[in-house]
């Protein structure tokens, strides 16, 4: 057998462990062998990967990438030249475009403009508001093939109102049948509103306030809340952006008793404390906020090393400069946007981690590559480095020691607090079904050959058996 693409001598990691000399062989987009290297059939195209590693592909299952709607701050061509630049093969994208993602059409028109831009392949979140929280709403959404689904619980960007805690109900009871997964912006808008008012009131708008009127607090009520209606309805549920370590703590406590609860963190909740709003100002300014030392010491102790927390993706978030205020990080916070972007530093910022010893590279593989496809429908076929599944795959120097420069960056727009960081470890080739789309610091793939991961039509399994929790939280039910 001739394969088309072969990438040898390199350490191949899974979760289960490391190989040494090893690669991969990919034909017709999908993958044909994993072995040593001498095992390996040749390739029209082969690669020496001497001193990298090899993974499945990296997904990031939380992007903003802004279409349709609001193009003016990054597309999905832009998003996606972003993925592929940081060792990202699949990206799941958020609801809050213009039109909202909350009716069959406007899902259609978000996979047409995928389908047309996209370097990586891709999926995208419906929202769930008053106006779509019933059975039948809920089914026509799964008939056009959304990955999941997503409801804002709090204030955030794009003010889209949460349903009221009965139509959650509803909604929540509908979900469960159709297999999918309900992921939730967990704050609680009362509180957050609350403490915003009396900050402006008393004119307290240094950007660590920002920080202050949405404590842990806010974000543990929105916790609890969805885990208690998770109880009551079976429906599989999802905590995007958890950022607090005593958050993380609830989600393993609801796992221990056989709730069907997955969550995920992102690098700059694990990279930065709070001290980074007095050290950066507003472009750290984020929902929810980044947190003082005893949440981040906790949320890596319970959250990945304790089981609270599944996942790492990113919240990648572009906005202007102007939206960001980037001429005066310390102007009043109240007047800034939050969010930032953060594809082209995920995998960096990761494998610093790994560097300093925080965790393994099997581990960071499970939480950044396999476990966003199984909470997500989308594994083997993402996510594993199975025979006969997409050849996805991100090749990395773990060694690499370097400073992130933001006027590098794919993105339309590139405000990030990890501008200037220095990270040890880089994504330096991503391989999608099988095609070169990143190397030699370059984007190579073309616009228009990312395609919708169809997680409806999976060959492997269905989507209903793929949300199981984890066979290591049933022994406590
Ligand atoms: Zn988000």
């Amino acid at each position: 057998m001739q394969a088309d693409l072969v990438i040898k001598n390199c350490t191949i990691v899974t979760p289960d462990g490391l190989m040494e000399n090893a690669g991969v062989a990919a034909k017709d987009g999908k993958i044909v062998a994993v072995g040593s290297s001498d095992a390996l059939p040749s390739g029209s195209r082969e690669i020496d990967a001497t001193g990298k590693y090899l993974t499945s592909g990296i997904i990031d299952c939380h992007i903003h990438n802004r279409e349709p709607g609001l193009e003016y701050k990054e597309d999905w061509g832009t998003a996606t030249q972003a993925a592929a630049a940081g060792g990202v093969t699949t990206v799941i994208g958020m609801p809050n475009c213009i039109p909202v993602i909350d009716a069959p059409e406007h899902l259609k028109l978000k996979f047409e403009k995928g389908e047309e831009k996209a370097y990586v392949d891709f999926q995208s979140y419906v929202v769930i508001t008053s106006d779509n929280a019933t059975e039948e709403s809920v089914n026509a959404l799964n008939e056009a093939g959304c990955v999941g689904y997503k409801v804002f619980l709090g204030t955030t960007i794009g003010a889209i109102p949460p349903p009221n805690d009965g139509e959650l109900l509803d909604a929540m009871h509908a979900i469960a049948k159709t297999g999918k997964r309900l992921g939730f912006h967990e704050e609680d808008d009362e509180i957050l509103k609350h403490y915003e008012a009396q900050f402006i009131e008393q004119g307290l708008n240094d950007p660590i306030y920002h920080s202050w009127s949405r404590p842990p607090v806010c974000e543990r009520e929105a916790v609890g809340r969805t885990i208690l209606f998770s109880e009551h309805t079976g429906c599989p549920i999802h905590e995007f952006h958890l950022a607090s370590g005593s958050g993380a703590q609830m989600v393993l406590d609801a796992k221990k008793k056989g709730i069907n609860v997955t969550a995920e963190t992102m690098p700059h909740y694990l990279w930065f404390n709070e001290e980074v709003m007095r050290d950066k100002g507003n472009v750290a300014r984020i929902q929810p906020p980044i947190r003082d030392q005893i949440e981040q010491d906790m949320l890596w102790d319970i959250g990945i090393h304790g089981g609270g927390i599944d996942c790492i993706a990113t919240d990648h978030s572009p906005h202007t400069d102007e939206e960001k205020g980037m001429d005066d990080p310390f102007q009043n916070t109240w007047n800034v946007i939050s969010g930032f972007v953060g594809l082209e530093s995920e995998v960096a910022a990761m494998l610093t981690f790994v560097n300093d010893g925080k965790l393994t590279l099997e581990k960071w593989v499970d939480m950044h590559s396999k476990r966003p496809a199984e909470i997500w429908g989308m594994y083997p076929e993402k996510g594993s480095l199975r025979i006969g599944t997409d050849a996805d795959f991100t090749v990395f120097d773990l060694n690499e020691t370097w400073t992130m420069d933001r006027k590098n960056l794919h993105s339309k727009n590139t405000a990030t607090p990890f501008h200037g960081e220095t990270f040890k470890g880089r994504a330096t080739m991503t391989v999608v079904r099988g095609k070169v789309v990143y190397e030699d610091g370059k984007v190579v793939g073309e616009r228009g050959f990312g395609t919708l991961v169809d997680v409806d039509k999976m060959p492997w399994n269905s989507p209903r058996k793929l949300t199981e929790p984890r066979a290591e939280y049933k022994q406590y039910t």
